[in-house]
């Protein structure tokens, strides 16, 4: 995305490096349980408390023996089952029956298999040599105690929280979820369900934003429709930055006649930058109100989706704590000829495959609207254009950004 950007548009990685510079993570943090702790930012290293396994133990269902003792004929003494331990400790020429997973007798220094053993009423015979080692795991094998499990800054998924419960951990510390406030502008706008009158559309894109922010373990308060007035957008913008992290409006960023947003902004706090050279997406502002953070999307509902996940994203996830998020970026052989206007990156709404040779096909939507949501139904990636880029031909290698899991 770099070369030519159309004058007086910031080029979306500077505008993603300045909104970046100006987040502070969030600081409070609260503990929580691991059945609540699913999407939530580790809030320091995670150290843990014990071995995994907590003693060697059997690799195998077979004997506890010693190795040394492997050429002789050896005395069964005890059955140790899973969940069962053997008190004492084995002698020259002794041998404990022993589940997978139960611990290693003291004394025993290696495993037979069940079935390289001859078993006689309670006498046995090992059918191979035996080194001392043999399936045995060794305490610690899997973690160690005092090591770090999950650095400070994950977000919390599913197989953290078995790994956490493995070691015994009941609390976990976590930052406190960051509170967003969103709005939509716009005196056309009714909300779904009720009827449309001549000249209304209805309001769409809070339902899916406020779905993808959710998914990203915010604490969303919906300040529901404000019609294009100064008073109204100005009164909803202070309430909304006075209990909340961030803002986010829709709408009303262009400098049309019924456009509010940017004079309450500069009336009430300040805009760190205004146009961006993204298509679809150009007017998004950025800024602050009062100390809340503030990010004004287009109105246009591809538009509001792409500059939300493209832009404030990265920046919600940088307040909420996360570090060393990594979002997947493949190549891809494009699918069609294609021409456009340069000056902008273009994230194209498309969908990806493998053909027969294992390569990556892509094929973006005929229709590509800034306002056309059906453009992402058959889509499960964005094809990102750089952009000074004028023209594609078919087969052309291009930047694809499959789907995040926040659009799934
Ligand atoms: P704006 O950014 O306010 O100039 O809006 C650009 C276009 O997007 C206009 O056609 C609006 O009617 C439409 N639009 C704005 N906000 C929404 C919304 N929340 N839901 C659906 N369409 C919208
Ligand atoms: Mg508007």
């Amino acid at each position: 995305m770099s070369g030519c950007n159309s004058p007086g548009l910031l080029p979306v990685e500077q505008a993603l490096v300045q909104q970046l510079d100006k987040i502070l993570p969030v600081q409070e943090t609260e503990s929580v349980t691991p059945d609540q702790a699913t999407g939530r930012i580790t809030a320091e290293d995670i150290i843990s408390p014990m071995n995994v396994p907590p003693s060697d133990n059997s690799a195998m269902d077979g004997y506890a023996l010693k190795a040394s003792d492997a050429g002789s004929t050896i005395q069964i003494v005890a059955a140790v089952m899973a969940g069962q331990a053997y008190v004492n400790s084995l002698q020259q020429g002794e041998a404990v029956r022993i589940m997978t997973g139960a611990p290693v007798p003291q004394g025993a220094d290696a495993v037979v298999m069940q079935e390289e053993a001859k078993v006689t009423d309670d006498k046995l015979v090992c059918l191979k040599t035996i080194t001392a080692g043999e399936n045995i795991r060794k305490a610690g094998e899997d973690i160690q105690r005092d090591s770090v499990i999950l650095p400070k800054g994950t977000r919390l998924a599913p197989q953290h929280l078995s790994l956490l419960a493995s070691v015994g951990m009941r609390d976990i510390q976590v930052y406190r979820k960051i509170k967003v406030a969103i709005m939509a502008t716009g005196d056309e706008l009714i909300e779904p369900g009720k009827a449309l009158q001549p000249g209304q559309i209805y309001e769409s894109n809070r339902v899916g934003l406020t779905a993808m922010l959710r998914k990203l373990g915010a604490e969303v308060t919906d300040f529901g429709i404000i019609p294009d007035q100064l008073e109204a957008t100005r009164k909803a913008f202070a309430e909304a930055a006075a209990h909340n992290d961030w803002v986010i409006s829709s709408g009303g960023v262009s400098v049309g006649d019924a456009d509010f947003v940017k004079p309450v902004l500069q009336e009430l706090g300040d805009i760190t930058f205004w146009k961006i050279a993204i298509k679809p997406g150009k007017p998004y502002a950025f800024g602050r109100i009062q100390k809340t953070l503030f990010s004004g999307l287009p109105g246009n509902p591809v538009s509001s989706f792409v500059t939300l996940l493209q832009l404030v994203v990265p920046g919600l996830r940088k307040l909420a704590g996360e570090v060393n998020h990594n979002s997947l970026e493949i190549t891809g052989h494009l699918d069609k000829d294609l021409k456009r206007r340069p000056g902008r990156a273009e994230f194209l709404r498309a969908r990806m495959w493998l053909d027969g040779d294992q390569n990556v096909r892509v094929m973006p939507g005929n229709k590509q609207g800034s306002g056309i949501m059906n453009s992402f139904t058959d889509a499960n990636c964005f094809v990102v254009i750089d952009a000074d880029c004028s023209q594609l031909a078919k087969n052309a290698k291009v930047k694809i950004l499959p789907f995040d899991p926040l659009l799934n």
